[in-house]
């Protein structure tokens, strides 16, 4: 199984949209997917069409009392189960402050889910976290073994990535030693700008730079795929439907299936994601 937690501590970068369509995606293809959403504000939930009512039990109950998994889960589809969030969540951050052994809740979780899941084994697990590096994230990247960034052509792209790297190089110092970073993802993607071509040079030679200097991201790499900005994404999640379901025949659709198809291209023979080899000029973007 390959375990993923999606992060970015900025908001509005195509987290939640990836986290949920490359679940959908992958889960099309045949592999058998949770999606653990681990933000207060459920979207990943939503966008599956899952809203949860007050008396409904949520992650929140998982991590703060003893709830398993398996009474939370919802199955959205035939090979995909999500563990739903609610806006209690918020008020975990504050709640587990004191608690010894906080970061670690959700890996324990997650381990007794798997073991209890042992005739019908997952080949995906994938996070969808809070724009933070708080108490949630620290979980996620306590329980998963790979992180996937997703970043959106903004001039400042990197800005606060120094921060995020620092934060996944100590957990997996002190708390997760098997983390690494290996996917950065491309989000609302404009081939046709000179920014978003920019922007992919920067983070190709940010990465290109750091290469070797640290075992945690020194295999990260950028997905050949990107995610172009499309319209039918953003519409998707007010009808609680993944793009496959609310638009298959979209660019978003053929965007996420095709990083779902690069994602298993390379799991096949390699468990490294095989992405693009980062090369700081790379001129295969058509620059207008
Ligand atoms: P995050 O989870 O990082 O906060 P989201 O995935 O919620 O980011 O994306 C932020 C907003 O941008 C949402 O309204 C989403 O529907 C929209 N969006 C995400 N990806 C795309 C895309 N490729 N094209 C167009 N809109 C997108
Ligand atoms: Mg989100």
């Amino acid at each position: 199984m390959r375990s993923i937690a999606i992060i970015n501590q900025k908001g509005g970068v195509g987290k939640t949209t990836t986290a949920v369509n490359l679940s959908a995606a992958l889960a099309a293809s045949g592999q058998r997917v949770a999606l653990i959403d681990l933000d207060p504000q459920a979207h990943a939930s939503l966008h599956l069409g899952i809203a949860l009512g007050t008396s409904d039990r949520s992650i929140y109950d998982v991590l703060t009392a003893e709830t398993r998994f398996e009474e939370i889960e919802r199955q959205v589809g035939e090979r995909l189960a999500v563990i739903p969030s609610h806006l209690d969540l918020a008020a975990a951050e504050l709640e587990l402050a004191g608690e010894v052994g906080r970061e670690l809740i959700l890996r324990d979780r997650l381990s007794q889910y798997l073991a209890a899941r042992h005739d019908d084994p997952l080949d995906f697990l994938l996070i969808d976290c809070p724009p933070s590096l708080g108490i949630l994230t620290l979980n996620a990247l306590t329980a998963v073994d790979e992180v996937f960034l997703p970043l959106q052509p903004h001039f400042l792209a990197l800005h606060g990535l120094s921060k995020l790297l620092q934060t996944i190089e100590v957990v997996s110092q002190r708390l997760n030693p098997t983390l690494r970073l290996t996917g950065v993802l491309l989000c609302m993607y404009e081939s046709a700008t000179r920014l978003a071509a920019e922007v992919r040079r920067d983070v190709d030679a940010f990465f290109e730079q750091r290469k070797g200097a640290n075992p945690v991201w020194g295999r990260a790499q950028s997905f050949r795929t990107r995610i172009r900005r499309n319209i039918r994404l953003a519409e998707a999640p007010s009808f609680g439907k993944s793009i496959f379901d609310y638009a298959p025949q979209s660019h978003g659709a053929e965007d996420y299936l095709a990083l779902a198809r690069e994602l298993l291209g390379v799991a096949q023979s390699d468990p490294a994601p095989r992405a693009r080899a980062i090369a700081p000029h790379d001129d295969s973007v058509l620059i207008d």
